[in-house]
């Protein structure tokens, strides 16, 4: 299957509506990003360095639907694994800046974004938990690992009015959770159940 006939996929199944995020998973080839191009265009999550995974694509882009993201966004993704939603963000946000934990998944990341001809994403090696407080605020936040808690340090880069998004609870389940930041006040919404990789604990700075 090629890249386009999974998008077409996402479309008939209902999980890609917007005509901006449709044109993004129809240009950034899934191909560049995993380890064998092969399974690139199944609707799984597959492994890639550091015992990782790259998310199923139905779930990536269930989370760039409640995202909206904008043509001026700024935006901060915590786990940058692949680079993937990364690439889908860039092609729909003015910048990305992607922290990633794990240094050969920095790398790994830099050179599909290269590969995927990328150049407003920024993949920075450090601690998620902690955001990223030198390029904040940011109009949109993602977390692609599980958190049990969402790091208040995370909330407060956030712009008002702004989105935040992460799997929230336990290392095997968790509700993708969609908090909006409006006029001083966070609405919560729960988006349903997902299954993400746990955000890693850093104990001293990298
Ligand atoms: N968005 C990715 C999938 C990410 S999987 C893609 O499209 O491929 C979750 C990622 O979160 C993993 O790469 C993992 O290394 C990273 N991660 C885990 N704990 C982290 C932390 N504390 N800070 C930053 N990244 C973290």
């Amino acid at each position: 299957m090629r890249n386009r006939n999974l998008a077409n996929r996402l479309i008939s199944e209902g999980y890609l509506r917007s005509r901006r995020i449709i044109r993004a998973f129809q240009k950034i080839d899934r191909k560049l990003f995993v380890l064998r191009p092969e399974e690139a265009c199944l609707d799984h999550p597959l492994p890639i360095p550091g015992g990782q995974t790259i998310s199923a694509p139905h779930m990536v882009a269930i989370m760039l639907e409640l995202l909206e993201p904008k043509k001026t966004d700024s935006i901060l993704e915590i786990g940058a694994g692949s680079g993937y939603s990364a690439a889908l963000l860039g092609t729909l946000a003015k910048k990305v800046t992607s922290i990633e934990v794990d240094k050969v998944l920095v790398a790994f990341a830099k050179r599909n974004l290269k590969k995927a001809k990328i150049k407003n994403v920024i993949v920075i090696h450090g601690d998620g938990s902690l955001g990223f407080p030198k390029a904040a605020p940011y109009d949109k936040i993602i977390f692609t690992c599980a958190v049990p808690k969402i790091p208040k340090a995370v909330i407060s880069q956030l712009k008002y009015p702004g989105l935040l998004l992460a799997p929230v609870g336990g290392e095997f389940y968790q509700d993708l959770i969609l908090l909006r930041k409006k006029s001083g006040k966070l609405k919560k919404e729960n988006h349903g159940g997902c299954v993400f990789v746990p955000l890693r604990k850093v104990r001293k700075f990298l």
